[in-house]
């Protein structure tokens, strides 16, 4: 049965039954939440609370986060159907960000800043007040962790809306922190479809930041909406970033890399490798190996033995990556493994489909230009560096990249002239809560983690403490 008006369903995209009904919040109740929310800012006392106290309570939501590891990991799996051990990652990764930022409370300094006469200068942190945390379905507690453990850190309360594909773990991590002594309705979960209930909250008035990871539409329609409002938001988007071989990369690992990065959480990720650029004088030798390797990774039940890529998140996420694959050929690729649908044991059941390698497009066609976020790989030769500059820039996209050298210097020169916010040079994927991450280009605006990823939610007041002798003059 399909979601309706008032609720969502969710289905377990493994084996296509309903595991849970979520009420969308009604217009009212979201009014009444923002209200709900100032007032918990305004009174709970959290935003008083000094910084290393704060820590307290964010490390106690990890503790609790360790305490239901496991339950919360096979919960995201059956709401969005990524391998059980690739679950478990993502739970630790929320363990790990809210201690990170409860360490970020215990150490950040402002700044005393150099005065020009007779005061001393310096800068505050303060909370903006009430955020909207807008999250994707591939990464559920992955991603509300990377939102909320920082703004809540910087003393802000937080509306957090999950994605109408994965609505179960945001009341989970609620049901977290509210046991672990963060004051009541500082962390609220509103539920329900991004065009009418995320554009409600971006566009509610009360709403004084909003911190957004998604499709790039999504993100330039919020944008609009806050540019309206003059309130800054921080947009993590959609990429299509080129992992680059080189004829002096070291090959084995090189492969492994490539199939890992677009094949690992069957492609959707935001980061996925899906453009893979090779030195022409190894293209072929190369893309053998890559689709070679691709056949043989295990697709199967998100929690069966060995398994390396389980179902895509949503049935109709699937047909979006069915239609990707038929433009492709429609454009001319020929389809070098996968691209076509599985039958047969689980396969009928569930939302599958296998690791698709593509190739013989040019870099400007539709499937090398826009996001598939499933497990479509497509290859292309390069000549030079410089061709392979003009190449992997050549999309309106800048989020990651890698590039697999033996050569230091020219892994230096391509990794600087690649538009991307995070380059991997002969590594992939790796993404850290204590590193910035976030895109050029159409892949967002600001950065999130680090350090930095907690400035993001606070806003800097400038303080003067006058220590003049003589009463200010009304001219010098
Ligand atoms: P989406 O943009 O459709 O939805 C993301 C969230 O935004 C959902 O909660 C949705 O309900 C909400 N939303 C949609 N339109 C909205 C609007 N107008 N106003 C307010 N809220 C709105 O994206 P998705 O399909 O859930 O996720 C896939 C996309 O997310 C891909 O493009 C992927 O690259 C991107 N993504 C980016 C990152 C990153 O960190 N850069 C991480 C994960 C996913």
């Amino acid at each position: 049965m399909a979601s309706s008006n008032t609720e969502l369903i969710s289905t377990n995209p493994a084996t296509g039954e309903e595991i849970a009904r979520v009420a969308i919040t009604s217009m009212q109740e979201l009014d009444a939440a923002v209200e709900r929310a100032w007032q918990a800012f305004h009174h709970s006392g959290w935003k008083e609370l000094l910084p290393h106290k704060r820590a307290l309570v964010l490390n106690k939501i990890a503790d609790g986060l360790v305490a239901e590891k496991e339950s919360l990991a096979r919960l995201q799996m059956a709401d969005n159907g990524k391998p059980l051990g690739e679950c478990r990652g993502m739970v630790e990764s929320a363990i790990g960000t809210f201690r990170y930022y409860a360490g970020v409370c215990e150490t950040l300094e402002t700044d005393v800043t150099p005065s020009r006469g007779d005061y001393v200068s310096f800068t505050v942190l303060e909370p903006f007040g009430v955020i909207a945390a807008i999250t994707p379905w591939n990464s559920p507690i992955m991603n509300d962790a990377t939102k909320v453990a920082p703004a809540l850190a910087a003393g802000n309360a937080v509306l957090l809306k999950p994605s109408e594909d994965s609505p179960l773990l945001g009341p989970e991590l609620a049901r977290i922190a509210l046991a672990a002594g963060l004051p009541k309705d500082l962390l609220q979960v509103v539920q329900g479809r991004g065009a009418d209930v995320g554009a409600a909250l971006v566009a509610h008035p009360g709403v004084r930041m909003v911190s957004f990871t998604g499709g790039t539409t999504s993100g330039r329609a919020i944008a609009r909406v806050a540019g309206d409002k003059l309130i800054p938001t921080a947009l993590e988007l959609g990429g299509k970033s080129p992992h680059v071989v080189f004829a002096d990369a070291d090959r084995e690992h090189a492969v492994a890399a490539v199939v890992a990065g677009i094949f690992g959480s069957a492609g959707q990720s935001c980061v996925a490798g899906s453009r893979l650029f090779i030195e022409e004088r190894i293209y072929d030798e190369v893309l053998a190996q890559v689709v070679a390797r691709a056949k043989t990774i295990r697709v199967a039940a998100p929690d069966a033995d060995g398994v390396e890529m389980g179902p895509l998140a949503s049935f109709h996420h699937r047909e979006r990556v069915v239609r990707f694959v038929d433009r492709a050929r429609e454009e001319g690729g020929r389809i070098l493994c996968g691209g076509e649908v599985p039958t047969g044991g689980v396969f009928d059941q569930g939302a599958y489909y296998p690791p698709t390698v593509i190739d013989g497009l040019g870099y400007d066609a539709v499937s090398c230009q826009e996001e598939a976020f499933g497990p479509v790989l497509v290859a292309l030769p390069f000549k030079d560096e410089a061709d392979l500059i003009a190449k992997a820039n050549g999309t309106a996209f800048g989020l990651a990249c890698g590039i697999w050298t033996e050569s230091f210097k020219k892994a230096w020169r391509i990794g600087r002239a690649l538009e991307a916010g995070s380059v991997w040079i002969n590594t992939y994927k790796q993404s850290v809560t204590s590193t910035p991450f976030g895109g050029f280009k159409n892949s967002g605006i600001g950065r999130e983690k680090g350090i930095d990823g907690m400035k993001l939610y606070a806003q800097v007041k400038s303080m003067y403490f006058g220590l003049h002798e003589q009463p200010l003059a009304v001219a010098k």
